[in-house]
C-alpha cells in the first residue's frame, strides 16, 4: 500500500535521519499547554504541576541495524536499550524515574532468550533506580526489535535544551569519546575471523574498555549532581549518541551559533589511540563520527570555567562563536576545518 515506484518519488537516505524526522514533524503544531518542549530535543518536556516538569524520550533499537547478536549477549542489549534511553534523560537535566519497554519477537527466539534480555533490563533499572511500568509484547517475522520509553522528571526551569548556547560560552564534554566505536570494530574484527575458524578464541583483553563501551555503555547519572555541587548550570545540553560532529551540529542549528572545536583537546582515552593506530583509522575523525559514547556535551558561561577546570571528568574542547563565523573543527596544526554530521546515520548507512 505504501510502495511507490513513480519517478516523483523521494528516498528516505536522500533526505538523511534528522532531515527525515524534519520533514515528517514540521507541520505538528502545540495545543495544550502542559507541552513545554515538543518535538526537537533529546526528550519532551510537559509541565505537571507548578513545581515539576516531567520529561520523556523513546528509541528503538532494531535487530541487523543496531545491534548483531553474533556477538551481543541478550543481556548486554537489554541493558543497553535501557541506558541509551536513560542517556537521553540526563541530557536533560532530569532524573530518570521509570521505563516502558516494548518488543517484537520471532519465534526463533525461546523463552530463555528473553530472560536473559530482560535480566539486562532489570540490572539497569537496578543501578539506574528506575521501575519498569509497562510496554508491549508482539511478534516480528523478521528480527527482534526492542522500543524503550523513559521517563523523568526535572524542577521547573531546571531542564536544559540544545538551544541556550550563547555567544562566547566553552564547549564541555564528560568522560572520553571514539571507544564504543573502536570496540566495534574489534568485534566485527573477530566476527569475521571466527567465520574462517570457529575454534579461534580472541584474546580482547588489550581491548577491553572499548568492548565494554560498545556492548555496556553508562548513562551519566553522575553529571547532573556534579553540576549542580560545582554551581553550574549549562546553557545547553545532549548526549552523544551519533558522534561529536553531529551533536556539536545540533546545538549550534538549535541555539544559532557558531563553534570553534579544538582537536588536540578532544579527550580520547589510550586504548582509541593505540587501537586506531592499529586499524589505520584517525581518532580524531573516530571521535567526531563515531558514535554510542553516551557521554553528554554541553555549554556553560566563560565565568563558569574556574569552577569546572580541574574536574577530571570535564574537558572543554572549544567555544561558541557568532552563528556567522559557522562550525569548524581547529586541527592540531591550526588549520580550520568545517564540521559536517558524518555521525551516524543508521539510514544511510543501513539503507
Ligand atoms: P536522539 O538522538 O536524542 O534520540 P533523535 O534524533 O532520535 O534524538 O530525535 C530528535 C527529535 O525528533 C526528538 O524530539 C524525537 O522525539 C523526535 N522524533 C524522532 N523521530 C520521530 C518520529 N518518527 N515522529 C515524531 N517525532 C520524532
Ligand atoms: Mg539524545
Amino acid at each position: 500500500m505504501f510502495e511507490n515506484k513513480d519517478d516523483s518519488s523521494t528516498s528516505i537516505g536522500s533526505l538523511g535521519e534528522f532531515g527525515l524526522i524534519d520533514h515528517l514533524t514540521k507541520n505538528f503544531t502545540i495545543k495544550q499547554k502542559s507541552t513545554v518542549k515538543g518535538i526537537g530535543d533529546d526528550a519532551a518536556v510537559i509541565s505537571c504541576d507548578s513545581k515539576k516538569e516531567i520529561v520523556v524520550s523513546t528509541d528503538f533499537l532494531l535487530e541487523g541495524v543496531h545491534f548483531d547478536l553474533s556477538y551481543v549477549p541478550l543481556k548486554h542489549l537489554g541493558y543497553k536499550a535501557v541506558v541509551v534511553n536513560l542517556s537521553d534523560i540526563y541530557a536533560m537535566n532530569a532524573t530518570p524515574t521509570q521505563i516502558t519497554v516494548s518488543i517484537a519477537v520471532s519465534n526463533r527466539f525461546p523463552v530463555e532468550a528473553l530472560e536473559e534480555l530482560y535480566a539486562g533490563i532489570m540490572a539497569a533499572a537496578k543501578i539506574y533506580n528506575i521501575d519498569v511500568v509497562g510496554g508491549d509484547t508482539t511478534s516480528s517475522t523478521t528480527g527482534l526489535m526492542i522500543s524503550v520509553t523513559a521517563l523523568g522528571t526535572v524542577n521547573k526551569g531546571e531542564a536544559v535544551y540544545r538551544s541556550g548556547a550563547k555567544e562566547n560560552d566553552l564547549l564541555v564534554v564528560t568522560g572520553d569519546l571514539g571507544a564504543a566505536y573502536m570496540g566495534l570494530q574489534v568485534l566485527e574484527r573477530e566476527k569475521e575471523v571466527f567465520k574462517v575458524n570457529p575454534n579461534s578464541q580472541p584474546d580482547l583483553e588489550p581491548y577491553s574498555y572499548l568492548v565494554e563501551r560498545q556492548l555496556k555503555p553508562e548513562a551519566r547519572k553522575d553529571i547532573s549532581g556534579l553540576l549542580k555541587e560545582l554551581e553550574v548550570k549549562p546553557t545547553s545540553m545532549i548526549d552523544i549518541s551519533d558522534g561529536l560532529s553531529s551533536e556539536i551540529i545540533h546545538i549550534c542549528k538549535n541555539s544559532k551559533v557558531g563553534c570553534n572545536l579544538f582537536e588536540d583537546k578532544i579527550p580520547l582515552d589510550p586504548q582509541v589511540i593505540s587501537t586506531c593506530e592499529e586499524f589505520n583509522l584517525d581518532s580524531t575523525t573516530i571521535a567526531l563520527s563515531g558514535g554510542e559514547d553516551y557521554e553528554l556535551l554541553f555549554t556553560i558561561k566563560t565565568e563558569d570555567y574556574p569552577k569546572i577546570k580541574a574536574n577530571p571528568h570535564l574537558t572543554v574542547i572549544g567555544h561558541i562563536t557568532d552563528e556567522k563565523e559557522g562550525i569548524h573543527l581547529i586541527s592540531r596544526v591550526g588549520t580550520k576545518i568545517p564540521l559536517t554530521a558524518r555521525g551516524w546515520n543508521a539510514l544511510k548507512n543501513n539503507g
